[in-house]
């Protein structure tokens, strides 16, 4: 876990020295539960989080003298207990195989890296994996893909650019299906910006699949960069009308101050958070463990 300490040093340092001004006191009032407040707030943690964790401080010891590292353990017991509940690894279950993970999000989120690093956590654990190309809008995107899939050694469907996703995605179940793979991982296109497109290109995709399995795709990952702070937050919402996102998968959150929009994301959201990318190498994708993680981050 070194890396991840490492990676959430910043996020770290920025709650401590936020924290470290709110208790000026040793009394744990209304000021100082403010100046707490202020401080998850300015690190990212969000309104709604923050009150939420004042809220539990002021109810387990209003009034009670309170130490710096008594503050910082209480707020870091307060974080583990809003992310407990979202901690869910992405595990392979489905039946018949194979399991459809759609990974979605917008470009530069780290998608592809993303799927690379799920690719080899999966592979680890034995299971067959098959990646598809559907992001056919960007060239470099397919390319990128390629180079991943090679390097894993796991086979790839792709199309040719501007193809149509949903056939791509159509040939990769099929041929997922024949040769008796676990997990098919299929990128999509990113393009917020045409927001319309992308919901007609992710909605036939989802038609073409649901009709060789109903249950597919299974999981609708998205892919979220924690360096966008509270951008990152206005993303889930707008994926999750276009695309019925059922998880979350939170990247760069080595060397960004702004880890604590995962605590925000899972106070607001609620949605199950799988795992976390702390670097730019295939190991860099973390179990999300939310005990280790609320202590790194308070
Ligand atoms: P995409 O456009 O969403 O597919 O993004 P890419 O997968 O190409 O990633 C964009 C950049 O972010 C690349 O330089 C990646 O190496 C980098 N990246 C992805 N995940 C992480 C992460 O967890 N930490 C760091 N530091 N960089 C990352």
């Amino acid at each position: 876990s070194e890396k991840l300490f490492g990676g959430f040093r910043k996020t770290s340092e920025r709650l401590s020295h936020n924290l470290t001004g709110a208790v000026g006191t040793a009394k744990l009032d209304d000021e100082t539960l403010d100046d707490v407040e202020d401080a998850l707030i300015l690190s990212d943690l969000g309104p709604s989080a923050a009150a939420r964790i004042r809220a539990k401080l002021s109810e387990k010891r209003f009034g009670l003298t309170i130490t710096e590292k008594e503050l910082k353990e209480a707020v870091a017991e307060e974080i583990a207990a809003i992310l407990r509940p979202v901690a869910k690894p992405l595990e392979v279950t489905a039946f018949p195989r194979p399991q459809v993970v759609l990974v979605i999000g917008v470009n530069g989120s780290g998608k592809t890296t993303t799927i690379a690093k799920l690719a080899h956590l999966f592979q680890e654990d034995d299971y067959g994996v098959m990646l598809a190309a559907g992001d056919t809008f960007r060239a470099a995107a397919i390319g990128q893909l390629k180079v991943w899939a090679d390097r894993l050694g796991v086979p790839i469907v792709t199309g040719p650019e501007k193809g149509d996703p949903a056939s791509i995605v159509f040939d990769a179940v099929k041929s997922a299906t024949e040769t008796g793979i676990d997990a098919l991982v299929v990128d999509t296109a990113g393009r917020l910006q045409n927001k319309r497109e992308l919901m007609d290109e992710l909605a036939k995709i989802r038609r073409v699949l649901g009709r060789l399995n109903p249950e597919a795709p299974h999981d609708v990952v998205l892919v979220l960069d924690a360096t966008n702070g509270q951008n990152a937050l206005s993303q889930i919402e707008i994926f999750k009308e276009v695309a019925g996102v059922t998880g979350l998968i939170m990247t760069k959150l080595d060397g960004t101050a702004r880890g604590g929009v995962l605590v925000a994301a899972a106070e607001q959201y609620g949605l199950p958070i799988h795992a976390i990318g702390v670097g730019e190498t295939i190991e860099d994708l973390r179990p999300f463990d939310p005990d280790l993680v609320a202590r790194v981050i308070a």
